[in-house]
């Protein structure tokens, strides 16, 4: 069950990121790609930073990628938040993209502070709210 919640608001789904919501929620990573380029990119957008083509796919990712970077909260910014206690807020670099490289804010559930480490190898997972919602999260990675 879910690691982030209760209480923390949904996220809120516009016409660009529903299909990233929804597949999501069915346990895969969704990131958009240019129909014209190739390049990925997120968050999504309506055109491509590298073309400005406005047609674009989702493509499926792996999950697998590398911290780029991490903070930990001492002070939980929402009382949803409060039963974790300190947590870390963790940018994570996703491998295998093309065009600039891909960053999720996420959160790398598993780890105390002082485990984590820039371009530590991690792997998706989700943290399921309910039914229709689950977070794209990580975990260090258990394959080198
Ligand atoms: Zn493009």
């Amino acid at each position: 069950m879910s690691e982030l919640r209760p209480g923390l608001p949904e996220p809120t789904a516009t016409q660009i990121t529903e299909g990233f919501w929804q597949a999501a929620a069915e346990g895969r990573l969704v990131i958009q790609r240019c129909r014209d380029c190739g390049a990925h990119r997120h968050s999504p957008t309506a055109a491509c930073y590298r073309c400005q083509s406005q047609s674009w796919d989702w493509d499926e990712h792996s999950g697998r990628g590398r911290v780029f970077s991490y903070t930990w909260s001492h002070h939980p910014v929402h009382p949803g938040l409060a039963h974790l206690g300190v947590y870390n807020v963790s940018v994570i670099e996703l491998d295998d993209t093309e065009g600039d490289p891909v960053r999720l804010v996420s959160f790398v559930t598993g780890v105390e502070p002082g485990e984590l480490e820039i371009d530590q190898a991690v792997e998706l997972h989700f943290d399921r709210v309910n039914d229709e919602t689950a977070l794209p999260v990580f975990r260090p990675s258990r394959t080198p």
